[in-house]
Formats: structure tokens, sequence, C-alpha cells
């Protein structure tokens, strides 16, 4: 069965989603986006999510024609539409119609996406196992061109790193900035342990502030761990005891290899099993309800 796909305040068949080709989304990737996921009926951390697409627009002085609350309607709607209760959803806001040029004041108004699709994951062998993976020559882009906190429709900085990968036969990289230090993977945000001390790069280095990476500080602190945003090199990555990449798609995946460097024992370890798991609980436990009214009368 097709999807149904939210458009300009309408909700179309998939084959009737089309943007104009003079879209600035199209032509420059100028625009932004998120990444959301819900699980067991729940939409996880959508306010998060709403909060962050808003700040990525403003940051490129574009005007959202919506509120943030129509907006998280939106998003349930377009999941209920589709009837799914475990969902990746996309949502897009690009500059909208314009003509040739670069400048935005050309475009009218913004344009609206909202997409939801079933999730792919990694193999599951992989999040058993750990992911092996490389640094990549390509650098993450400087916060001062285009910062990565800015999560826009332009990620061919990614998709470089990605080629990298892919060409490597890596299923994530690690990326660093232009003084060497680490920043994340192409999709993800990285950590490392080391000792009692949970390390993920603070985001003046060039990140963008993941969800899924907050949502794991936020869970290690009450656990006890001693969490820290620090700079690190790749020689911090060698030497840890652990080490594991997070983000919406992948969740916590952890990685086992770096550049042919066994990290730790080789095999997940300790602090990442546990965060993963407590991971699990969060996603099936928390989150916005899809279907408020039927849940409320089940629960009469
Ligand atoms: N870094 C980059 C570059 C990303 O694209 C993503 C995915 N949105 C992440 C990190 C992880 O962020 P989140 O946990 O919010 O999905």
């Amino acid at each position: 069965m097709g999807r149904t796909v939210y458009i300009d305040g309408r909700f179309v068949p998939e084959e009737e989603a089309k943007v104009s080709v003079f879209d600035h989304g199209y032509l420059y990737g100028d625009g932004v986006f998120e990444g959301i996921r819900a699980y067991n009926g729940r939409v996880f951390k959508l306010t998060e999510h709403i909060n962050r697409l808003y700040d990525s627009a403003k940051a490129i002085m574009l005007t959202i024609p919506m509120s943030k609350e129509d907006m998280e309607e939106t998003v349930l709607e377009t999941i209920r539409r589709n009837g799914l209760t475990d969902a990746y959803i996309r949502l897009v806001v690009s500059r909208g119609r314009g003509d040739l040029g670069l400048d935005p004041r050309k475009c009218q108004s913004a344009t609206v996406v909202c997409i939801v699709d079933k999730i792919v994951l990694f193999p599951k062998e992989l999040y058993d196992r750990g992911i092996k993976v490389m640094t990549v020559a390509t650098r993450r882009n400087n916060v001062d061109s285009l910062s990565p906190r800015i999560k826009s429709l332009n990620y061919l900085n990614n998709i470089l790193a990605k080629i990298e990968a892919n060409l490597a036969g890596y299923p994530e990289v690690i990326m660093l900035n232009s003084e060497g230090y680490v920043v994340e993977g192409t999709g993800d945000n990285i950590f490392i342990v080391k000792g009692n001390k949970l390390i993920t790069p603070p985001t003046y280095v060039g990140i963008l502030e993941g969800i899924t990476r907050a949502a794991v500080m936020q869970m290690a602190k009450e656990a006890g761990h001693d969490v820290r945003e620090e700079v690190f090199t790749r020689h911090d990555v060698y030497t840890a005891d652990e080490c594991f990449f997070t983000g919406t798609a992948a969740e916590l995946i952890p990685c086992i290899e770096v550049d042919g460097r066994t990290i730790g024992s080789g095999t997940p370890g300790p602090v990442t099993k546990a965060l993963m798991n407590a991971f699990k609980r969060l996603t099936q436990e928390t989150g916005t309800p899809i279907y408020r009214k039927t849940q409320e009368a089940a629960a009469i």
C-alpha cells in the first residue's frame, strides 16, 4: 500500500506529493529537516525534534508557516493516516518556490512536507557484535561556515564521508573537524567510555546536538556515570574502554574497532550494553501518544 504524505496543508498519496523544481530546497539545498521516530504507538521526543527544527529554521532565517503545536499535530496525523505504531518520520521545510537565483527573498513561502515510513535498521548482528569504523579524510563543516548544529538540507559534507565509508566497506565512520578533533559520524553522535567517565564531544567542536545524545547523557547521569562533554582525538578513541554511536535511526550501536585498533575487549562493553537496555525501555515507555483517543479509551 502506498503511503500518505503531508504537503503544504494536504494529505495526498505519495505519487501526488510533488515539489516544484523551482523550490530552493531542490535547487540549493536551502531548507531544514528532522528525522523522528515512533515506537509502540508513541513519538519519541517529539517536542525536542520540533524545537530543533524551528531552531535550525531560525538560524537560516526561514519562516515556518505554522505553529509548533500545529507541526506536532501534523506529524501525529500523518502517522495516523498511515496506520503505523512504529515509524520513521521525516519532516522537511524548504525555502519554497523562487527563481533560479540564490536570493531567498524571491521565495514566497516555505514548503512543508511530512513523510512517514517503516524504519530500516542496521542488521541485528551489528548491534550484538558492534561495528568496525574508520576515520575519513573529509572533515566536518566548520562551525563558522555552515554550523553542523543546523540540520540543513545540505548534507553533502556527510554524503562525501559516507561515500568514503562505502568505498572502504564500513557501515559508519568517524569525522574530525579541521583541527583534528573527533566530532561525529555521518549521521550519528559518538561517545567513548574511559574508566568511570562517559565522554562525548561538546557542541562547539562542530556537531549536531543529537536528541539521542541528550537522552543518553541524561540516562547515564541518572545511572551515576561521570558524563562529560570534552574534546578528544583519535588517540583517545583508540585507547578508550568502550565506544558507541547514537542517533534516531541507529539508536545506540556499539563500536569495537577504529582504524584497525580494537577498542577495549573487542566486544560491546558493559556501560554500552546497560545504556542500550535503558534506551530501549525509554523508547518503549515514553513519548507523545499517536492515537490519544484510542489509548484513553483503552485505559478506562
Ligand atoms: N549527527 C548528524 C550529522 C545527524 O544527521 C544525526 C541524525 N539526526 C545525528 C548526529 C544524531 O542526532 P539524533 O540523535 O537527533 O538523531
